[in-house]
């Protein structure tokens, strides 16, 4: 870190800083220019260069500290350069290869399920989305089927061979869900919930991390980086849309959060285009945009008949939709160098 000295500071402002860098171990570089001093605070341990500085900061003769390294290590590209692959059965994110999550908002039947997973994987889905622990506004709304949606889930994974993706909303489901699903889903909601990204990173199970609706993306990948702490490197990260002052869809898609993402970290980055805009007429550009931003992988809402859906019907694809969208996102995959 840098400490950045006001111009009103005194020598004795310096020996101070100096003398508590001395105190936590930190070695130290004073640089005098003509009008302000910095002090470059040399090699102490990671974990307590926040507290330090937040320290240092408020003693006398300090006008900022700067940090150096970014507060995410074991995900930045920084650290570990390799471009980053996860693997759900048959399907790859990342390194160029860019695959489609697909499948309804909640579980509502096996008959539901079974339906829609046929139809995606005959479109080229190559995982199988859906929810049965629902995280929804209203405590009225369909809160889903909970273990059994997840018996539905493994049914169609049997019979299809499709790798499915869950939520998780609490520590008390982490287990249960990670018997049987493929990937555990932290949603928006629960973004920054770190007790349940701790447990979800430790649960031997790929995770994949939904951007929160209010979070910032440095936010986002440091609860990533909770995950990887844990002991979990598969995770895919998912651009879900944010909240803005714009009304006229549900979110707002944030491509450029994919590629600042990109630019940070080597985590395969997917786009759900389907809760960003929240209708289904708005799906098809966003998802092909997404593509051409370059994601790893896209996760989009599909139901056998949105007009019955508990949850999310108005942004669900109908089967045929999906299947005249996938070769169009394949297009502009070959166009931008990837593969689907
Ligand atoms: C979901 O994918 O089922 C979901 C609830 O999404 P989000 O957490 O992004 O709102
Ligand atoms: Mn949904």
């Amino acid at each position: 870190m840098i400490i950045v000295m006001s111009p009103e500071h005194t020598d004795s402002d310096v020996e101070r800083v100096v003398e508590r860098l001395g105190e936590r171990g930190y070695g130290h570089h004073i640089s005098r220019g003509e009008e302000r001093t910095i002090i470059g605070a040399i090699g102490a341990p990671d974990h307590e260069k926040e507290v330090v500085a937040g320290q240092l900061s408020v003693l006398p003769g300090v006008e900022r500290v700067v940090p150096i390294l970014k507060p995410y290590k074991l995900i930045s590209r920084e650290h570990n350069p390799r471009p980053g692959t996860v693997k759900l059965g048959e399907a790859k994110f990342g390194a160029g290869q860019v695959s489609v999550i697909a499948g309804p908002c909640s579980v509502e039947s096996q008959e539901q399920v079974l339906q829609t997973a046929r139809a995606v994987k005959e479109a080229g889905a190559g995982v199988l989305r859906g929810g049965a622990y629902k995280p929804r506004t209203s405590p009225y709304s369909f809160q889903g089927l909970g273990r059994e949606g997840l018996e539905f889930l493994a049914g169609a994974r049997e019979e299809t061979g499709l790798p499915f993706v869950t939520e998780v909303m609490d520590v008390r489901q982490v287990e249960l869900v990670a018997e049987t699903a493929d990937c555990l889903q932290i949603g928006a909601r629960n973004m920054q919930n770190y007790d349940l990204l701790k447990e979800a990173g430790a649960c031997g199970r790929p995770v994949m991390l939904k951007r929160g609706l209010s979070s910032t993306i440095q936010e986002w990948l440091e609860a990533a980086e909770y995950i990887a702490a844990a002991g979990c490197l598969d995770i895919i990260l998912c651009e879900r849309g944010i909240r803005t002052f714009e009304t006229a869809t549900r979110f707002t898609l944030d491509l450029s959060a994919v590629a600042v993402a990109r630019r940070e970290t080597f985590l395969p980055i997917v786009a759900d285009p389907s809760h960003a805009v929240g209708m289904s007429s708005l799906v098809t550009p966003m998802a092909l945009a997404a593509v051409a931003a370059g994601v790893d992988g896209l996760m989009i809402e599909v139901h056998p008949r949105p007009d019955t859906a508990l949850s999310d019907g108005p942004q669900s694809l109908t089967p045929t939709a999906f299947k005249e969208l996938m070769p169009q996102l394949r297009a502009v995959a070959e166009a931008v160098g990837t593969q689907m």
